[in-house]
This record gives C-alpha cells, sequence and structure tokens, in this order.
C-alpha cells in the first residue's frame, strides 16, 4: 500500500489520539485533534459502536501511523517476532522504537518521524562512522548516530536539535549536541514507551 499523503491531523483525529506527526504543533493548542476532538468525515460526530475486531485493527493503524510504517513491513517485524522467545508485543514495540528514522526523531534532530525518515533517506546521517540512508535500519545498543559534517547547517535540524533541547530525550539515550552525536545507551523497556498503545490488540490480530 502507498504512503498516505492527505493531512496528518486527520490521522490523529481518526484514531482519536495525539500521533505526533507534526513537531512542535503537537505540543501546542494549534493541535487539531485540541480543536475538533472527533473523527473527520460527514459522520465523524455520531457515537458508533465499535467491535472487537475493529478495536485491534485501529489499534494496529494507529501504531503503524505514529511510527509511519507500511502495512507489509510491520507484519514483517510481527511474524518474525512471533518466532523469537519473550513477549511478542513487547518485543514489537521496541524493534520499531530502534529503527533509524525513530532514533533520529528521539534524538531530536527531526521534529517528526516523518522528517526524520526523510532526513535519513537523503543520506545526512552516520552510524558508527558510516553513512546509512535506509530508515528502517535498526540500532543496537552502543551504536552512535551522528549528523553528517556537511549536514550540520541544514536549518530543520537546527531547529530541531533546539527545539527538543526544551523537551528532553529519552533516558536510554545519550547526546552530545555540540557535536551532532546520539549514542544508544540501551533499547527501551515497554514502561519507558511511554505513548498508550495497547500492544496485544495487535498481537490477537495478526494471530486471527
Ligand atoms: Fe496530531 Fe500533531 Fe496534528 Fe495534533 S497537531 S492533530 S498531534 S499531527
Amino acid at each position: 500500500m502507498a504512503r498516505y499523503k492527505g493531512p496528518l491531523c486527520r490521522l490523529c483525529r481518526r484514531e482519536g489520539e495525539k500521533l505526533f506527526l507534526k513537531g512542535d504543533r503537537c505540543f501546542k493548542d494549534k493541535c487539531s485533534l485540541e480543536k475538533k476532538g472527533y473523527p473527520p468525515g460527514e459522520h465523524g460526530q455520531r457515537r458508533q459502536k465499535v467491535s472487537d475486531y475493529g478495536m485491534q485493527l485501529r489499534e494496529k493503524q494507529k501504531v503503524k501511523r505514529m511510527y509511519g510504517i507500511l502495512e507489509k513491513q510491520f507484519r514483517g517485524y510481527f511474524m518474525k517476532l512471533e518466532r523469537q522467545k519473550g513477549i511478542t508485543g513487547e518485543n514489537l514495540l521496541i524493534r520499531i522504537e530502534s529503527r533509524l528514522d525513530n532514533m533520529v526523531y528521539r534524538f531530536g534532530f527531526a521534529i517528526s518521524r516523518n522528517q526524520a525518515r526523510v532526513l535519513v533517506s537523503q543520506g545526512h546521517f552516520l552510524v558508527n562512522g558510516k553513512r546509512v540512508n535506509i530508515p528502517s535500519y535498526i540500532l543496537k545498543p552502543s551504536n552512535v548516530v551522528e549528523v553528517r559534517e556537511k549536514s550540520r547547517k541544514i536549518s530543520v535540524i537546527k531547529e530541531s536539535m533546539e527545539s527538543a533541547a526544551q523537551r528532553g530525550i529519552p533516558a536510554w539515550l545519550e547526546l552530545d549536541v555540540e557535536n551532532f552525536r546520539g549514542t544508544v545507551k540501551a533499547l527501551p523497556t515497554r514502561e519507558e514507551i511511554t505513548h498508550p498503545i495497547h500492544e496485544q490488540m495487535i498481537v490477537e490480530l495478526y494471530s486471527k
């Protein structure tokens, strides 16, 4: 399925939750969800009964949209992790948090995951000193992500680092602002992923 190119705030309104797709605006009262807290469309304000299947589907869509991952890749993560040890739902969240585009966003090098994906694809980052332009590249503890020397003047990177400095970065990451360099101290635990996500519903959906 192709990547969604419509209005981003509409996706939050559809899911009824903030997906943080627009950077700074999401933290201000300009947020569309705060102004129109009901689903988009003609029947958006009508109450609708949702089945268990419908709720599971919405939960999956919400997470995919929040992290900007397409169905094929998202399902691929599930299929792989289902065969591994541990709790599949938790492992799924930790896996998507470990993607390079997400980490670039978490370090504050981009204001949103969408912007992070574009910047990574354009080749503005090094991982352990080597250029990586694959947004889905999976990082491991002790990996170092760095903005390339010639990319450090790019205004969107500088501006997003300034705005991220005010919000702070997660405890599992370490940022050296002066050198535009971030280190993955550890992968997050489930408790450290604070988005309200019910991953078990996604597991139930894919296990049908
Ligand atoms: Fe979602 Fe951000 Fe738009 Fe608010 S401003 S509706 S959080 S994308």
